[in-house]
């Protein structure tokens, strides 16, 4: 993409409604605009991000053997009746009635269209396990909309849905969703540390929160510095297909101490050694369930069990705020000039900078780099001064700048700047492009 004419309408002043940082530079970097009370838009920049945290939480949920499918946006409020929710959601549900006067609603969440969709096709325990998941948006008509994407009206959510036809798979599924979260929020840079947590609305009788540390975090919470240590990724780590391995990881994930102030134990907070103890605000960025057959008692979903008599099959629901971990990762990640993007979900691989536009070498060599990206990365070609120029590239965050000016450009070298530690080094533009894996 060439900066001249990008979509990409960065601010020099600071917006006066953002109160934290995530949200103020989101607005300056020109991710996102509101177009009402927690509502937004996502403008280039800010959708490539949104795009690979998708595909990142897409390709761990597929490798966790969860299937994708995508149910719409509205459902109708018979099938909360069926449940018994449409009366106890209260005001956050965005009630809807169509011209024939049928009672619809945007979701919130799904777990009584899911359930809806597998009684209607599963007959047999045989078909079970079956983890169904879907990145959809939902509404949710917050009291209190704030702090940009991190708490809209309408956001984007992976939610997954696990049926199993016993306590036993039903745990097996809850297990393997919460490894596939860790490795998730590891992809991107993450430490996220999974708290166990109140049922609140979905009900149920065991459920964990994921929750980043950041200042401006919604609730206080408190972990063992052991879990900072954890690799969910390298080979030998842990595998989703072997129940030993689930059952050792659910060890170590409940075994050292974290809990938010809802379900602090200072006893066993005490027991934790001095220095391991870390404590602060802390980010919700998933939320898991395990809430057995009260959907499928409800909506009368059965299965024939190995014997032949029906069976309610046990359910799970689990979910990753996608939109919301747009501002998590800046909270977590960023400094005094901008954004620091982990190379994993940055919107461009690097940013070009060509501090001479009309220099024929300048010109040319930025022209060969910005095609041998192919796409992946930003060039800025706009005769602007270099100093805004590196203003606009630190406050985009992209990880890479490689800097072209017109002593480089003769001598045939760039400079290449680090985004995260601010270390620069003069190279040929190969070994530039080497060094970043263009
Ligand atoms: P919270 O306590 O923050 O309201 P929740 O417990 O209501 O979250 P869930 O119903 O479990 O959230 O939704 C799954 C995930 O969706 C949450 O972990 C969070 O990351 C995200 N999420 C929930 N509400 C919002 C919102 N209003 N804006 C953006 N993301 C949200
Ligand atoms: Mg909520």
């Amino acid at each position: 993409m060439r900066l001249s004419h990008a979509f990409i309408p960065t601010l020099k002043e600071t917006p006066a409604e953002a109160q934290i940082a995530s949200h103020r530079l989101m607005l300056r970097a020109g991710l996102v605009r509101q177009t009402s009370a927690g509502i937004y838009a996502w403008l280039p920049l800010g959708l490539r991000v949104l795009r690979n945290i998708e595909r990142i939480v897409r390709e761990e949920q597929d490798a966790a053997g969860a299937q994708e499918i995508l149910m719409p946006t509205i459902q109708p409020a018979e099938l909360w009746k069926e449940s018994g929710r449409y009366e106890d959601y209260g005001k956050e549900m965005l009630r809807i009635r169509d011209r024939h006067d049928r009672d619809m609603l945007y979701g919130p969440t799904n777990e009584e269209m899911v359930t809806d969709l597998f009684r209607q096709s599963v007959r047999s325990y045989k078909e079970l396990p079956q983890i169904l998941y879907h990145i959809q948006w939902k509404f949710r008509d917050e009291v209190r909309p704030r702090f940009g994407v991190m708490r809209g009206r309408e956001f984007l959510m992976k939610d997954a849905y696990s049926f199993d036809i016993d306590h036993a798979g039903a745990v097996a599924s809850y297990r393997k969703m919460m490894l596939a979260y860790m490795r998730t929020f590891q992809r991107m840079g993450l430490k996220a540390i999974p708290m166990e947590a109140d049922t609140g609305p979905i009900g149920g009788e065991l459920s964990h929160e994921f929750i980043i540390l950041a200042p401006t975090g919604e609730s206080q919470v408190y972990y063992d510095a052991a879990f900072e240590e954890i690799d969910y990724l390298s080979g030998d780590s842990f595998s989703h297909d072997k129940p030993e391995d689930l059952a050792r990881f659910f060890e170590v994930m409940t075994g050292h101490y974290a809990a938010t102030d809802e379900k602090h134990d200072t006893a066993r907070w005490d027991r934790v050694a001095a220095n391991r103890k870390r404590e602060g605000r802390g980010i919700e960025v998933g939320h898991i369930f395990y809430f057995g057959t009260k959907y499928t008692k409800s909506m009368g979903a059965v299965v024939a069990g190995p014997d032949g008599k029906p069976v309610h099959p046990e359910m799970g629901s689990y979910g990753v705020g996608v939109s919301r971990l747009v501002g998590a990762v800046i909270e977590a990640s960023h400094d005094d000039n901008g954004i620091i993007w982990p190379d994993s979900i940055a919107p461009f691989k690097a940013a070009i900078l060509n501090l001479k536009i009309g220099d024929a070498g300048c010109d040319a060599l930025c022209e060969a780099l910005y095609a041998a990206f192919g796409g992946n990365a930003l060039y800025d070609d706009r005769t602007d001064r270099a100093g805004a120029k590196f203003a606009d590239a630190d406050l985009m965050g992209h990880p890479w700048q490689v800097v072209v000016g017109p002593r480089g450009a003769a001598a045939g070298t760039v400079e290449l700047k680090r985004r995260a530690t601010g270390e620069r080094v003069e190279v040929t533009p190969e070994e530039a492009l080497a060094r970043i894996g263009g």
